[in-house]
């Protein structure tokens, strides 16, 4: 689904990623690891389109994507999850699932604001699908809660949950598990691979739980120094000497 070929990004003269390419196919759930300062987040970003390339290529089922702005890139069925804005802190989890179809179209908050009182049917039918959502995520008695007053564990489910209020193609998560305790962990889990295998969405992870990514992850990416080291099944990448050595050398 995305190919990405030689993709360069520099900060200055720092080169955060070096010449990585990788490719992750249609249906997987493929895990992206790799010490602090590999480029992982860079990366993502700049296939995001959150960042411009320096040089390479992002290929999207074949057709070159590169450089997109992430509305673009939302219309295309390719989602980066982001944390929860501050100005959505004061707002429920219902009404933050509902802001996501004009949110990410690149207009104001204002615009979307504005907009939310004139079209009452929409609103309807966004605030069904977001139960549809919150029910799916097993978050159903959260609706009516302020995003604010979330758990980071729930916080991250309503983070994935925004993915599921527009038809996403491949979403990309960055350290989801982050901070999470297990309980909440295992249920991001459970729903992650039940919309890969419900609804069909290809995930690319960054996880530093790696019980976490050798249970979900196949494959995995290793990316060190901004480019790819390895990429195989978590319990051979797990006993690959240069991957180790990666890891031990930081
Ligand atoms: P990872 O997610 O693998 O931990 P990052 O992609 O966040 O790594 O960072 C890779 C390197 O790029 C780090 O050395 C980081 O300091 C640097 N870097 C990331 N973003 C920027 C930026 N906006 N400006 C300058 N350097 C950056
Ligand atoms: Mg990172």
């Amino acid at each position: 689904m995305i190919e990405v070929r030689n993709m360069v990004k520099s900060f200055g003269g720092f080169r955060a990623v070096d010449d990585a390419s990788l490719t992750i196919e249609t249906g997987s759930i493929t895990g992206l690891i790799g010490p602090n300062g590999a480029g992982k987040s860079t990366l993502f970003n700049v296939i995001a389109g959150v960042h411009k390339p320096t040089s390479g290529q992002v290929l999207m089922d074949g057709e070159d994507i590169t450089g997109l702005a992430p509305h673009q890139l939302f219309h295309k069925g390719l989602l980066r999850s982001f944390q929860i804005a501050h100005e959505f802190s004061t707002m429920t989890v219902r009404e933050n699932l509902m802001m996501v179809p004009a949110a990410q179209t690149g207009e104001t908050l204002w615009n979307a604001w504005f907009r939310r009182g004139q079209i009452a049917a929409e609103e309807r039918a966004l605030a069904e699908k977001a139960d549809e959502v919150l029910d799916f995520l097993t978050i159903s008695h959260l609706t009516h809660e302020l995003a604010g007053n979330l758990s980071g564990g729930q916080k991250k489910l309503l983070e994935l949950g925004r993915t599921m209020m527009v038809d996403a193609k491949i979403v990309f998560l960055d350290e989801v598990g982050a901070g999470v305790n297990r309980t909440l962990l295992r249920t991001i889990g459970e729903a992650i691979q039940r919309l890969n295998r419900e609804r069909g969405y290809t995930f690319c992870l960054i996880e530093h739980d790696m019980d976490f990514i050798a249970r979900l992850c196949d494959p995995v990416i290793v990316m060190a120094s901004g480019s790819v080291l390895a990429q195989g099944k978590a319990d051979e990448i797990m006993q690959n000497e240069a991957v180790i050595e990666a890891y031990l050398g930081t």
